[in-house]
């Protein structure tokens, strides 16, 4: 598919034609920080944002998600996907959403996930503004983002649009399009390529070396609990991260005792209750019970072992980790450099 240009000036009447049409998400303004929310209007949105506080995966798994209701052994599904286009989202995210595709795709097909994904045209946005602790120029680098179905980079004078499938190639009626010259495409080349080097923070090793190191130091009990010290044990890093996926689910019974809906809920394997089990008889176990152990399977899920299934790090390098730890002990760069010296 080819590469079109939209000017600066017919780009709100496109976004304007893509609300009418059906429901648009982007990057909004919320005080001095970004969401991803449902546009209003073409000046809503604020694709030089930086990073957004939550990553878009909320919208095809949110952070509660009624999934059924029931009512004695009559069942039904409350999940109503609708057709959306989720505009501006950075390659990261896209990236996270790729990983996020396929662990909820593979073995036990989640439907509700799938369902609200499988309704979202995606149009990635190049990285206008980054953010003061993001590191994604030096995680999984090798690996592209795939999950979009179009892409906008801004250059002088307005952006370049890269249709890569046909649900992409079907926004192009909504907007002023004119074919790209070469140079307005060498020109977008360019600008996502300089991204990446103007990552505040930067891993100081490869892939494949991290994954090692982190690995060889599992046993090292004193080092993951002189890195949990100052934990909180809140699962800000968790809930944050575009690449977790684990989750709760909970029924809710009605006073009829009979009749009552299961949500589920996003969990965080940070908190101290995440890995309690039932012995029964009002017994239970914690497997995973001091911070440094709940510490560790973080790094560990994140540096080692999802890298086989996923050709990556279940990790984007968004920061977002970083800078929602109130500890400010949660970056990987520097939990990782820490690791690597030990
Ligand atoms: S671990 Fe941190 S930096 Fe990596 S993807 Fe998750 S939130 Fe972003
Ligand atoms: S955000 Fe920081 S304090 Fe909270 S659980 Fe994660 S590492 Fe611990």
């Amino acid at each position: 598919m080819s590469a079109l240009f939209i000017k600066d000036g017919d780009f709100p009447a496109f976004v304007a034609a893509l609300i009418e049409a059906g429901p648009v998400y982007g990057p909004v303004a919320k005080r001095s920080r970004f969401v991803f929310e449902q546009l209003e209007s073409p000046e809503e949105l604020r694709l030089e944002y930086d990073v957004t506080i939550l990553p878009p995966k909320k919208l095809f798994f949110s952070p509660a998600q009624d999934l059924l209701r029931f009512d004695g052994d009559k069942v039904e599904g409350t999940v109503a996907p609708v057709e959306k286009v989720l505009l501006g989202v950075h390659f990261y995210d896209v990236k996270g959403i790729d990983q996020t595709d396929l662990l909820f795709s593979e073995n036990n097909y989640d439907v509700n996930y799938m369902a609200n994904r499988e309704t979202t045209t995606i149009v990635a946005s190049n990285v206008q503004n980054i953010s003061p602790r993001a590191f994604f120029g030096s995680v999984g680098a090798d690996v592209p983002a795939k999950g979009h179905d179009a892409s906008l980079t801004k250059i002088g004078g307005g952006y370049v649009f890269e249709p890569v499938t046909d649900r992409g190639e079907a926004l192009v009626k909504h907007g002023a399009f004119q074919q790209a010259t070469d140079a307005q495409v060498q020109e977008a080349a360019s600008v996502n390529a300089e991204a990446l080097a103007k990552c505040p923070e930067k891993h100081s090793a490869d892939d494949r070396t991290r994954a090692d190191k982190v690995a060889a130091a599992f046993d090292n009990e004193a080092l993951w609990s002189e890195l949990a010290e100052d934990c909180f044990s809140c699962g800000s890093c968790n809930t944050v991260c575009p690449t977790c996926y684990c989750f709760n689910v909970e029924d809710t019974w009605n006073v009829d005792a009979k009749s009552g809906q299961r949500t589920r809920y996003w969990d965080a394997c940070l908190t101290p209750d995440f890995a309690q089990v039932s012995l029964g008889e009002g017994a239970t176990e914690n497997f995973r019970d001091s911070r440094g152990d709940r510490f560790r399977h973080r790094f560990m899920r994140k540096s080692v072992y999802l890298n086989e299934k996923l050709g990556q790090p279940a990790c984007v390098g968004c920061g977002r980790c970083s800078a929602a730890c109130t500890a400010d002990i949660a970056d990987p760069v520097k939990v990782i450099d820490r690791i690597m010296a030990s």
